[in-house]
């Protein structure tokens, strides 16, 4: 490993998706395990999110689930973790979530999960940290992303070295080799910048 011992998830909270997507997340969760590497999540038992938790800790690894304190209801805070840690809101479970993680990783999930992992590409982009980011496009899902970004470059709103900051990986199987090739991170987050 490249000093890549924590690696945060961010997925759907919902469950409703593609078999591939649902089989994906068990897939990771127990791949992570494997690996000995940590897993950081949004700490619920709902969706991708508690099925790559749950895996992860059947297959004896450790799991850090980070949940706010009004969605511990909404997205049940899985008892299950190794460690569960409840912010007061949205905003310290992210720069948490960021904080402990030595990499990201995207699985297919909604608009929670699009804003989590622009806000860490950004963070990225703005120095803030050196962390890999990679997605996950299982059976396609983020091609929009893809195009997204690269319409940004092509329109000029984004600098086109900006989009070597997302990796894409097209399944859960390239995500530890992908992790363990990229340069190890130089410095942590500074939590008085997010
Ligand atoms: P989703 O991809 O929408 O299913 O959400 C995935 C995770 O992101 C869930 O844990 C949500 O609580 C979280 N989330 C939802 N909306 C937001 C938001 N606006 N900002 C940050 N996280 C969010």
């Amino acid at each position: 490993m490249s000093g890549i011992g924590t690696v945060c998830v961010y997925c759907g909270s919902s469950g409703k998706g593609r078999e591939s997507h649902r089989t994906a997340a068990v897939d990771l969760g127990r791949r992570l395990a494997d690996a000995g590497i940590r897993l950081v999540y949004g700490g619920g038992q709902v969706g991708l999110m508690g099925l790559i938790a749950n895996s992860a800790i059947d297959s004896g690894g450790t799991v850090i689930g980070i949940i706010p304190n009004f969605l511990d209801e909404l997205e049940v805070g899985n008892t299950r973790c190794t460690e569960l840690i409840r912010t007061p809101n949205m905003h310290e479970r992210k720069s948490k979530m960021a904080e402990l993680s030595d990499a990201f990783v995207i699985l297919p999930g909604g608009l929670g999960t699009l804003d989590e992992t622009f806000e860490i590409l950004t963070w990225r982009q703005l120095g803030l940290h050196d962390k890999p980011i990679v997605v996950v496009d299982v059976d396609g899902y983020w091609a929009p992303l893809r195009a997204m970004v690269t319409h940004m470059a092509n329109e000029r709103y984004t600098a086109p070295e900006h989009l070597d900051l997302l990796t894409f990986v097209d399944t859960v199987e390239d995500v530890v080799p992908t992790l363990s090739a990229a340069p190890a991170p130089t410095h942590p987050i500074d939590s008085k910048w997010t």
